[in-house]
């Protein structure tokens, strides 16, 4: 039975603090790979750098059941130098330009670090402070003088990973989280299926390599194992937020819908009745913005029933995110709980 003790939370901060913006995935992939070293199954990285894990079970009339979490995170790539350690750069993914005038970055391979620079309080007038800065006005500086970096590197922010007894603060949470629960999915996979898994790339622009992940796969389906914005924070005014997506400490959230799927109605109840069977708490993500592999993979060839799960974090695709320990532990029971009952009837008896 997996779960997640110190050699789990060490390996996400491991994988937490290593940089991998979509298209960049190297630093990650290596972690993985050498995490599954002396695994009995079939490895390979494809052509676009997806890791692609094939256990075959042994039990008879097995479904082929595909998991997928993403490698990629969110981040900045330079595309022009300004001289003077100053450099133009585009964003990667979802990231909200008003929250990165002065954060701390590192920069390429190296990790060298940078500063997204923006001028200080001291030397703009109260009316500059109302504005938003675009894009276009903000550099990654890495100070005058000395910097090896080259055009087309990618950036991340410089957060360092930081535990506080239950509760996990650091960058990439989204999907780090993910990624060490497939791993111990596949330490642990069980016999009654034919396990295939993909740690994936280019998520975060475009859930491109999912797409072809799928293709080489060809399921019976699929569930992808991602994290999730908790947008659960009090209203101010007095209001009630009544709006949260997911929230912190519920548990394990499961799609119903996002923007890019419409869950496989029998994957959301066999995930929610697994659930309540075993006695673990959990919650319907509510639909809205943003989505997961699942939105390639279910179009993917003649179609694949797919569903999501994922842990809940608070401010996703920032420089930190905040999440539960708890909510983890819980998502890894039902994901290996799920996968260790999955009959063929699951989906071969067509849609209801
Ligand atoms: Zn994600």
């Amino acid at each position: 039975m997996p779960t997640i003790g110190n050699v789990q939370i060490k390996l996400l901060e491991k994988l937490c603090n290593a940089c991998a913006v979509s298209g960049d995935e190297g630093e990650v992939r290596k972690i993985i790979l050498e995490e599954l070293k002396g695994f009995t199954g079939e490895i390979k990285v494809d052509a676009l750098g997806n890791i692609l894990v094939t256990r075959p079970g042994t039990g008879e009339k097995r479904l082929k059941v595909m998991l997928s979490a993403h490698m990629d995170e969110v981040g900045f790539m330079l595309v022009a130098d300004d001289g003077e350690g100053l450099f133009r750069f585009e964003t990667i993914g979802g990231v909200d330009i008003r929250q990165l005038p002065g954060k701390a970055v590192l920069v390429g391979r190296d990790h060298l670090p940078g500063v997204i620079g923006a001028r200080p309080i001291h030397m703009t007038t109260t009316e500059e402070r109302k504005q938003k800065i675009p894009l276009d006005a903000l550099r990654i500086d890495l100070g005058p003088g000395g910097c090896k970096v080259s055009l087309g590197d990618r950036a991340t922010f410089a957060t360092r990973f930081q535990r506080n007894g239950s509760v996990i603060i650091a960058k990439a949470l989204d999907n780090r989280l993910g990624v060490v629960t497939l791993i111990e999915l596949i330490k642990n996979a069980p016999p009654n299926i034919d396990l295939v898994a993909a740690f994936t790339v280019q998520e975060e622009n475009g859930l491109r390599g999912a797409k072809v992940a799928a293709y080489a796969f060809n399921p019976d389906l699929a569930i992808v194992v991602d994290s999730t914005p908790a947008f659960d924070l009090p209203g101010w005014e007095g209001d009630e937020n009544i709006s949260y997506n997911t929230k912190l400490g519920l548990g394990p959230a499961i799609y119903i819908a996002d923007t890019g799927t419409l869950s496989d109605p029998r994957l959301v109840r066999y995930l929610s009745a697994t659930a309540q069977a075993e006695g673990i708490p959990f919650q319907f993500r509510q639909p809205g913005r943003g989505g997961t592999d699942a939105g390639s993979i279910h179009i993917s060839r003649a179609g694949v029933p797919s569903v999501s799960i994922s842990v809940p974090h608070r401010y996703s695709h920032t420089a930190a995110s905040i999440a539960r320990l708890d909510d983890w532990k819980n998502s890894l029971a039902l994901l290996h709980a799920a996968l260790n009952q999955i009959t063929p009837e699951l989906v071969k008896t067509g849609r209801p």
